[in-house]
């Protein structure tokens, strides 16, 4: 998936949004035929409804998720 601007000027498609598109949502084939289009408004309500359900890991527990993955390696391999 991929984001590009719309320079053209259709309709947002979420119903009962009448504003102007000016973003295009697409697999990144022939964007302008198959994409959806969003006005600014409602591309950072789903935006916002996204973040609801997808909540990224904090750099600290990654972090350690990566030094735990170094440590079993070191117990697997054995310290060198
Ligand atoms: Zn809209």
């Amino acid at each position: 998936m991929k984001i590009t601007h719309s320079f053209l000027k259709n309709k947002c498609d979420i119903g009962g949004c009448a504003n102007t598109a000016e973003y295009i949502i697409s697999n990144g084939e022939d964007s302008k035929r198959h994409g959806l289009y969003f006005c600014p408004e409602c591309l950072k309500t789903i935006y916002l409804e996204l973040a609801k359900l997808y909540t990224p890991k904090s750099p600290k527990n990654k972090l350690n998720k990566n030094i735990k993955s170094e440590i079993l390696e070191i117990f697997k391999n054995g310290a060198k």
